[in-house]
C-alpha cells in the first residue's frame, strides 16, 4: 500500500495552505479509519446493502446516485473478500450483478491506495468483446463518477496513435485484450509496473483457446504482484487456466453453486423440434405472432444474420429488424447495440458476439435458431433475458438429429428446459417468398448461398460430433428453405481448405508453368484441349466465388477432394495446339531474366573466358552458377561489365581463419565417430534445443528489463516535471481534490456545486471534467491540456450509447 499522502514541497504558509493542510489532514484520518474497517471486516458475514460495506465516500455516493442500495448474492459475497486484497474466482447465474461485484473493489482498492494520475495504471478490466467492454465502461462512470481517477476505453477501431498518447494516464483501463496487447507491446507510456489488479468478465471465454496467445501475453506485462478477479456465469476451474494468471490462494466465490438451475429461475425455457429445413419458416411465424416484444434471436454465423436479417426486413414482418454480427463496422455495431437497448418493441438476429454479457434492458425473448455449440455458450445466450429479478423466456429450436445430444449436455449443466410444440395452424411458410425474391435479387441469392455454406461448415467444424451430425441434416431442403434453387456443393479438402482454395486458381496457372518446362523438348508445350484454356477472367470469377462453391468451380476439385489442374496440359504432348499458346513458352529462360534464345543442349563449349566471339549461341560459365547464354549483343556487353555480371556471379562464401591462417568454411561437418560419441542426434538435438531455449529466454529477460529500466527512467523525469509543475499550480488553487490534467470522472468538488450544474470552467489550466449527470454536462468547450497546451474535445451530451463512445474516443484523442 502506498504511504499516505504527504505534502509535497513548500510548508504551509499562508491561511490558503493551512486550509488545505487541514483538509489533507482530516483526508488522511478517513482513510486510516477506512483502512482499519476493511481489516476488520468480517468475511463469514453477508451485508445486505452498500451501506453495510466499507465503501469511500466517492463509491456510495456514486452508487446511490445510481439508485444501486441492496447487495445482490454475488456481490455481498464477492466484495468484501475483494476489499481486502484477494484473488477471486466469481460464478453467479447471468444478470446476477457481476459488474458491480469487481467494479466497487476496483474502485475502493485504488482509493484506499491513494491512486493518483502519477501512479499510472491501477486497473486493467477484460472484456471478450467491444460491446460488452463498453458496457462495463458505462458502468464505471456512473458508479464511479465521484472518484478523480481517470479511466479509458481501449477496444480498438480507432487509430493506435489516437490512443497511445493517453493511456499513459490513465488510472482504470477497459479493454479488449488483442488491442490491449497491441498497446502494451507498442505504447511506451504505457506503464505496467505498478498495476495492482486485473479483471477479467467472462473470464472463461478470455481464457478460452481463441484469446489464449493474447492473453498470456498480457499477463506477461504485468507484475506478478496484483490481485487478480475473474467473473462468469460459467466459471473456470481449470487449474492449468488458473496457473497461468498464477492466482494466489483464490477465494471461490460461487453463489448458485447448489441452485437447482444454471440459469435464472425467472427464465421459462423451451426448446421445439424444428427440422433444420423449416427453421426459418417457424422464426417467420414467431416474429409475426410477438410484434410487441422484445427478442434476441442468435444464429451460428455473420453471414447467416445478414441473409436473415435481409431477407425477413424485405418481408416486412411490422417490427424493427435489427442485425449484429462481427464483422460490422464497429460505429454500426454500437449504434445497433443502443437502438436495440432502447427499444421496446424489436427483433435483434445476432452471432455469439451479443451472447455474452450484454445488458440489454427488458429482452422478452430468446430464441436460439441455430443449436448453441456447447452448453455454456446456451447459458450465456438465455442470459440476454430474466436479468436482475426479471422475468423472460427462452426458445431454442433444434433439428431432430440434435435432440438427443443437446439435452444431455443441458442436462448435465443444470439447465431445465421443457419442450413445446408449435402450433400448427400459426405457422406461416414464407419458402415461396424467399425463393422469389432469391430469384429476382441475385445479390439475395448470392447471401443465401453463403449463409447455407457457413452453416454447413459450422456444423462440420463443430467438436461435440454427438450433438451436430452434418450428414443427418437435410441439406437439399435446408437450400430450398433458404429461397436457393439448389443446394452449393461443398467440398470439405482436407486440411486447411480454405487456403487451398484460395490458391487453387495461382496453384493451376503455376503448375501449368512448371509442367511446361519439364515437357519434352521443352520448346514449345500446347494446350490440346481448347476448353480448358482459361482466361483471366475465369480465373477473377473464381476468385470471387471462391466461397460459393458455385459448378464451375466444383469442376476444379475431384470428388476426392483433390485440386484438379486445369490447363495443366497433363496429357499435352500428342500435338501442339497452336491456337493454345496462351501459356505456352516460346522461348526458355536458361540464366538471368533477359530474352535469351533456346539453349543448345550441348553448347558445352570450353570458350567461356574469351567469350566475345560472335557466334550465334555461346555459353559462358561463371563459378557456381548455370551458364550464361550469349546469344544477342545485349548480352555481349553484359560481359564487359563486372557490375553487371556481379548478378550472375553467386556469392562468395564466408571463410573463418584459425589461429594458423588456414581457411576453414563456416559450417564443417564433423567427425562422425566424434558426433556419435556424445550421443545419439535426437539426445543431442534435444539438449541443443533446450539450451538454446534457455538462452534466448535468458537473453529475452534482459533486454526486456534494459528495456523496462529505460522505459522507467524515462518516466521518472516526466513524472518528476510533472509533479513540480502541478505543485506550482496547486499553490494557487483551491485544494479541493485533484484536478486531473487529463479527463477523468471526477468530484464536481466537493464544494456546493451541485451535481449537474454546469460547472464553471476553473482558472487553472488543469482540467476538470464533470461527467456527474450525463444529460447536464454540456459545458466545457475546449480546454487547455495541463502544461502542453493541448486541447481536448468538448464534453457532449451524453444520452446514448453513441455519444458514449465519442466521449470514449474523445478520451482517448
Ligand atoms: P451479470 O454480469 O452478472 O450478468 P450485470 O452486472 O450485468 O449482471 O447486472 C445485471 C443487471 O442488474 C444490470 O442491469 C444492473 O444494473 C443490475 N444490478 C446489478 N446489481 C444491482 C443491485 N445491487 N441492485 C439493483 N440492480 C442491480
Ligand atoms: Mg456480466
Amino acid at each position: 500500500m502506498a504511504p499516505p499522502r504527504v505534502s509535497r514541497g513548500k510548508g504551509p504558509k499562508s491561511k490558503h495552505d493551512s486550509d488545505r493542510t487541514l483538509k489533507r489532514k482530516r483526508g488522511e484520518d478517513e482513510l486510516s479509519s477506512l483502512a482499519q474497517k476493511v481489516e476488520d471486516l468480517d468475511l463469514k458475514a453477508t451485508p445486505k446493502s452498500f451501506s453495510d460495506l466499507p465503501l469511500s465516500d466517492p463509491t456510495a455516493r456514486g452508487l446511490a446516485a445510481s439508485h444501486f442500495k441492496t447487495l445482490t448474492d454475488i456481490q455481498s459475497r464477492a466484495i468484501n473478500h475483494a476489499l481486502k486484497g484477494r484473488d477471486i474466482l466469481g460464478a453467479a447465474k447471468t444478470g446476477s450483478g457481476k459488474t458491480l461485484a469487481f467494479l466497487v473493489p476496483v474502485l475502493e482498492n485504488l482509493y484506499r491506495k491513494q491512486w493518483t494520475e502519477y501512479d499510472g495504471l491501477g486497473a486493467l478490466i477484460l472484456a471478450p468483446t467491444r460491446e460488452l467492454a463498453i458496457q462495463i465502461f458505462e458502468v464505471l462512470r456512473k458508479v464511479g463518477r465521484y472518484h478523480a481517477f481517470s479511466a479509458g476505453l481501449v477496444i480498438g477501431g480507432k487509430s493506435l496513435r489516437e490512443e497511445q498518447e493517453r493511456l499513459g494516464r490513465m488510472n482504470i483501463l477497459v479493454c479488449t485484450p488483442g488491442r490491449m496487447l497491441q498497446h502494451l507491446d507498442q505504447t511506451a507510456m504505457l506503464e505496467t509496473n505498478n498495476m495492482q489488479l486485473l479483471v477479467m468478465d467472462e473470464a472463461d471465454r478470455i481464457l478460452d483457446m481463441g484469446f489464449q496467445k493474447t492473453v498470456d501475453a498480457i499477463v506477461d506485462h504485468l507484475p506478478k504482484k496484483r490481485q487478480t478477479m475473474l467473473f462468469s456465469a460459467t466459471q473456470t476451474k481449470k487449474v492449468g487456466d488458473l496457473a497461468r494468471l498464477s492466482l494466489q490462494d483464490p477465494e471461490y466465490v460461487a453463489v448458485h453453486e447448489a441452485a437447482a438451475s444454471a440459469t435464472p429461475s425467472t427464465l421459462q425455457q423451451h426448446y421445439t423440434i424444428t427440422p433444420l429445413e423449416s427453421k426459418l419458416d417457424v422464426l417467420w411465424s414467431f416474429i409475426r405472432s410477438n410484434l410487441k416484444s422484445k427478442t434476441v434471436v442468435f444464429l451460428s454465423s455473420g453471414k447467416q444474420v445478414r441473409f436473415v436479417y435481409e431477407s425477413f426486413r424485405h418481408l416486412q414482418p411490422g417490427i424493427p429488424l435489427m442485425h449484429l454480427h462481427g464483422k460490422q463496422k464497429q460505429g454500426g455495431r454500437l449504434d445497433i447495440t443502443t437502438k436495440f437497448s432502447q427499444s421496446q418493441h424489436a427483433v435483434l438476429f445476432a452471432t455469439d458476439v451479443a451472447a455474452r454479457g450484454l445488458d440489454f434492458p427488458a429482452v422478452d425473448w430468446v430464441i436460439q435458431v441455430d443449436c448453441p455449440e456447447d452448453s455454456d455458450t446456451y447459458i450465456h445466450r438465455v442470459g440476454r433475458t430474466a436479468r436482475y429479478e426479471r422475468v423472460g423466456r427462452a426458445v431454442l429450436f433444434l433439428d431432430p438429429s440434435e435432440e438427443k445430444g443437446m439435452l444431455k449436455r443441458l442436462e448435465q449443466k443444470k439447465v431445465p428446459i421443457e419442450r413445446i410444440n408449435i402450433k400448427a395452424n400459426k405457422q406461416q411458410s414464407i419458402k415461396n417468398q424467399l425463393q422469389n425474391m432469391c430469384f429476382k435479387d441475385p445479390e439475395l441469392k448470392y447471401l443465401g448461398q453463403k449463409a447455407f455454406i457457413s452453416y454447413v461448415k459450422s456444423i462440420y467444424v463443430q467438436k461435440d460430433k454427438e450433438v451436430f451430425i452434418l450428414k443427418e441434416l437435410k441439406l437439399e431442403e435446408f437450400a430450398g428453405s433458404l429461397g436457393l434453387p439448389g443446394a452449393p456443393r461443398i467440398k470439405f479438402i482436407k486440411g486447411d481448405d480454405t487456403k487451398e482454395r484460395k490458391n487453387s486458381s495461382w496453384k493451376m496457372a503455376h503448375l501449368s508453368g512448371s509442367e511446361d518446362s519439364d515437357g519434352e523438348g521443352g520448346a514449345k508445350t500446347a494446350k490440346k484441349d481448347e476448353n480448358q484454356v482459361r482466361t483471366r477472367y475465369d480465373r477473377m470469377f473464381e476468385r470471387r466465388n471462391q466461397d460459393v462453391l458455385a459448378e464451375h468451380y466444383s469442376k476444379l476439385i475431384n470428388d476426392d477432394g483433390t485440386l484438379v489442374a486445369i490447363g495443366a496440359g497433363n496429357d499435352a504432348g500428342e500435338d501442339a495446339d497452336e491456337d493454345a499458346d496462351f501459356l505456352s513458352i516460346k522461348r526458355r529462360f536458361a540464366a538471368g531474366d533477359d530474352n535469351l534464345g533456346h539453349v543448345d543442349s550441348d553448347s558445352d563449349s570450353d570458350s567461356a573466358e574469351s567469350g566475345f566471339e560472335k557466334k550465334e549461341t555461346k555459353v559462358v560459365h561463371l563459378d557456381g552458377q548455370d551458364p550464361l547464354v550469349i546469344d544477342s549483343k545485349r548480352r555481349e556487353k553484359l560481359l564487359k561489365s563486372k557490375k553487371k555480371l556481379l548478378k550472375f556471379k553467386g556469392k562468395g562464401t564466408k571463410l573463418v581463419f584459425d589461429d594458423e591462417g588456414n581457411a576453414h568454411e563456416l559450417y564443417e561437418m564433423e567427425d562422425e565417430e566424434q558426433f556419435k560419441a556424445r550421443g545419439d542426434a535426437d539426445t543431442q538435438r534435444e539438449r541443443f534445443l533446450a539450451e538454446e531455449t534457455e538462452r534466448t529466454r535468458h537473453a529475452d529477460l534482459q533486454d526486456k528489463e534494459v528495456a523496462r529500466d529505460k522505459r522507467r527512467e524515462k518516466k521518472e523525469k516526466r513524472k518528476a516535471r510533472e509533479r513540480a509543475l502541478a505543485e506550482e499550480e496547486a499553490g494557487e488553487e483551491d485544494g479541493t481534490g485533484h484536478g486531473l490534467p487529463f479527463v477523468p470522472f471526477e468530484i464536481p468538488g466537493s464544494d456546493s456545486a451541485s451535481e449537474g450544474e454546469t460547472e464553471a470552467p476553473r482558472p487553472s489550466k488543469k482540467q476538470r471534467v464533470s461527467f456527474a449527470e450525463p444529460h447536464s454536462d454540456s459545458e466545457e468547450g475546449s480546454r487547455k491540456k495541463s502544461n502542453k497546451g493541448k486541447q481536448v474535445a468538448a464534453q457532449p451530451q451524453i444520452e446514448t450509447l453513441a455519444d458514449l463512445e465519442a466521449l470514449a474516443s474523445g478520451l482517448l484523442d
